[in-house]
């Protein structure tokens, strides 16, 4: 079976390490390929590798809007967050998915066990990221979302778009966007903080947040994924967060949810999630 890994940058990617230990676990023979794809280079790439016999390909940044262009159908995961980390090949036909929501929910509910059900969120950051998860967050049903996002108005429409594609009716939920200033982030105190800015990708920087943002925080989770600590997830221990999280796990269950949508196999994710690969 024939898999690729497309972006740009890509070099730093796990997905391929990550893709043959799930294959390992049903002894099944996969090719796994990591191009530098460019959003000039995107259709032809796609149309070659599944004309060549590829079954899968996970896209990251900066392909994942441009992607849903190349699919003959769109999931409902994948048009709530108007991308796609994810196109295969079922039946003749590519099908475009977005597997990051339901990566970080797995993460969150089942490895770290934090439910979301009536808690209070904050999302820092409202790029594409935010975008995919913040469905399957709402699915979840917290009483309070709140998205923050150095560009204001970015957030703003961020939360519009998507009320109006979500279902929120018999939600209770209040849904808020603004920008990072400290009165709009100290109104509420939170039980989730997620980092989904693209901050920690420059290593020591900080977005600079108020150390009273972390009051009864039970978790600061940074979607990043790194094998130390990122300044977000310092900061908010050193602030009184009681637990911080990497965004591993969420690669490996994003990763794990992609390979049965591939295969129809689904894999263990447990060895992964003890032992990161470096
Ligand atoms: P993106 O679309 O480029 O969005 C970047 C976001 O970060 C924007 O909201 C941007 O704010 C904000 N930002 C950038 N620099 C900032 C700064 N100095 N201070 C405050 N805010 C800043 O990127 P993305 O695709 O959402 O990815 C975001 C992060 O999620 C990356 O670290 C990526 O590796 C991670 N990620 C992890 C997984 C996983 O499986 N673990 C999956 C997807 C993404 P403005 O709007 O103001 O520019």
């Amino acid at each position: 079976m024939k898999f690729a890994v497309i972006g740009k940058p890509i070099g730093h990617s796990k997905s391929p390490e990550i893709h043959q230990d799930f294959a390992n676990q049903f002894d099944a023979k996969i090719e796994f390929r990591k191009d530098e794809v460019t959003p000039e280079t995107l259709e032809t790439w796609v149309a070659d590798f599944f004309k060549d016999g590829g079954k899968g390909v996970s896209i990251t940044l900066p392909l994942k809007e441009a992607a849903l262009n190349y699919a003959d159908e769109i999931s409902d995961r994948a048009r709530l967050a108007s991308a796609c980390n994810v196109i295969y090949k079922k039946d003749e036909r590519l099908l475009a998915d977005c597997t990051d929501g339901f990566g970080l929910i797995k993460d969150l509910e089942e490895n770290l066990k934090i439910s979301l059900k009536d808690k209070k969120i904050l999302i820092l950051g409202a790029g594409g990221a935010a975008r995919g998860i913040i469905p399957s967050i709402i699915e979840n049903n917290p009483s309070k979302l709140k998205i923050a996002n150095r560009t204001e108005n970015k957030a703003r429409r961020l939360k519009e778009d998507l009320e109006g594609k979500v279902d929120l009716k018999g939600k209770s939920l209040i849904f808020e966007a603004g920008g990072l200033a400290d009165d709009f982030l100290l109104a509420d105190s939170y039980d989730l903080v997620i980092n989904s800015t693209s901050i920690s990708t420059q290593a020591g920087e900080s977005i600079g947040l108020p150390k009273a943002l972390f009051t009864g925080t039970k978790l600061a989770y940074d979607l990043f994924y790194s094998a130390k600590k990122t300044a977000f997830m310092q900061d908010a221990l050193a602030a009184g967060a009681e637990k911080v999280s990497d965004g591993w796990g969420m690669l490996v269950e994003q990763g794990a949810e992609s390979f049965r949508l591939w295969t129809n196999l689904i894999p263990d994710t447990s060895r992964l999630l003890e032992k990161p690969i470096d």
